[in-house]
């Protein structure tokens, strides 16, 4: 089939079923960005704000972000509070156990770059050191629409992620 207005190479992609898969591939995308499930996972004062976002009056569910009680169950991990150097370990150990794809958000200035506590001993200075982190919200506590937009970030991400790789492949 010869498609108009393209070239010759990217009729080739076309008849290859190019587009297909560009579609399929940003169909999952949409799905995954539309049913973020965060593991419940709270380390400190910020844990209050994300319990917030989630309660009746922010809804969170609204969105399809639902909370889930286990990292087998979850593709995000929402790290609120403050990350001390002892939890690191088993921070790492939650985010291995998640299944892939997922994603990190670091919520609060503790978790972005160790926050009030940057001068501690025992306080990791952001967890970006520990788990990859995507989006990064700022705050003493973020408040529950800042976790929000933080999140809607993080959707459009998944979704320009998706369009990259199929623009690259
Ligand atoms: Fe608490 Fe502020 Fe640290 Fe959040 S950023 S955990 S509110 S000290």
């Amino acid at each position: 089939v010869e498609f108009e207005g393209f070239s010759a190479e990217e009729n080739a992609e076309l008849n290859r079923g190019g587009i297909l898969i560009g579609a399929l591939e940003e169909m999952k995308a949409w799905a995954r960005s539309n049913s973020l499930w965060p593991m419940t996972f709270g380390l400190a004062c910020c844990a209050i704000e994300m319990m917030g976002a989630g309660a009746s009056h922010y809804d969170l569910d609204r969105f399809g972000i639902i909370f889930r009680a286990s990292p087998r169950q979850s593709d995000v991990m929402i790290v609120a509070g403050t990350g001390t150097k002892k939890k690191a370990p088993l921070l790492r150990r939650l985010y291995d156990q998640m299944p892939e794809p997922k994603w990190v958000v670091a919520m609060g200035s503790c978790a972005t770059a160790g926050g009030p506590y940057v001068k501690s001993y025992s306080v990791v200075k952001g967890v970006d050191q520990v788990v990859p982190v995507d989006i990064y919200i700022p705050g003493c506590p973020p408040s529950p629409p800042a976790l929000i937009y933080g999140l809607n970030l993080l959707q459009k991400k998944i979704r320009r992620d998706a369009r990259r790789s199929v623009a690259r492949a």
